[in-house]
């Protein structure tokens, strides 16, 4: 399969379409968000200063992210293809990526860039709740996956939480940073001629609209 790269501002929809291609087509996902999440709860100065600039919506710095990314893609289940899924977040480390391409053998594959109405993101956002046991993402905001039990999970009865950066003053500071930093990498891509964009706001369309993408290029 052609790895897929997504460019998309938070809550757009890229772990939710990740997740269905994982299970579909057996990509590996491989979410720089989740993997310093991770990072960010171990009790080290490290991992207190990750969790501080996580929780203000700010980006990591590069060399951080960098070796996270590479231990990650030396791993050995990328064969079947993989998912990035918050990696290149600004123009140098798309740079740097196109670098460890050439240093794994790697091919750089698609990128599709997700666009959604700033007022749905932050809707997403701030009504977001995810399930401690199971991952699964709900809102309590919208009729889309709305717990159907306060704080409890409908696939599988576990507790709900809030990540810390999921709140309207994080927000802000990752959508900007967002339109600062990432969004120049657009027109890297597009010049490379592997850019597509989708731009429904239905997760459904969305992802059929990745599959015909995928079906087009395997
Ligand atoms: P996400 O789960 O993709 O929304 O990412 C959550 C947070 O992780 C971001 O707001 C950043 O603080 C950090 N992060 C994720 N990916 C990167 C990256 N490629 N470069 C720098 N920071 C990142």
């Amino acid at each position: 399969m052609k790895n897929i790269i997504f460019i998309a501002a938070p809550a757009a929809g890229k772990g939710t379409a990740s997740e269905a291609l994982m299970e579909k087509y057996g990509y590996a996902h491989i979410s720089t968000g989740d993997i310093l999440r991770s990072m960010a709860k171990e009790d080290s100065e490290l991992g207190r200063t990750l969790s501080d600039l996580l929780s203000k919506g700010e980006l990591i710095s590069d060399s951080i992210v960098y070796e996270a990314v590479e231990k990650r893609l030396s791993m050995p289940d990328l064969d079947n293809g993989y998912i990035l899924d918050g990696f290149p977040r600004n123009i140098e480390q798309a740079i740097k990526y196109d670098d460890i391409l050439k240093n794994i053998g790697r091919d750089l594959g698609i990128v599709i860039e997700l666009k959604t109405p700033v007022d749905i993101l932050k809707k997403r956002i701030t009504g977001r709740r995810i399930c401690k046991e199971c991952g699964q993402t709900h809102n309590v905001l919208t009729n889309v996956n709305a717990p159907k039990v306060e704080g409890i999970c409908n696939k599988c009865g576990g507790t709900l939480y809030q990540r810390g950066d999921d709140n309207e003053e994080s927000f802000k500071t990752r959508y900007q940073t967002y339109l600062d930093k990432t969004l120049p990498i657009i027109d890297y891509y597009r010049k490379k001629g592997v850019l597509y964009t989708l731009e429904s706001c239905d997760p459904n369309e969305t992802l059929k609209e990745i599959e015909a993408l995928i079906n087009d290029y395997n």
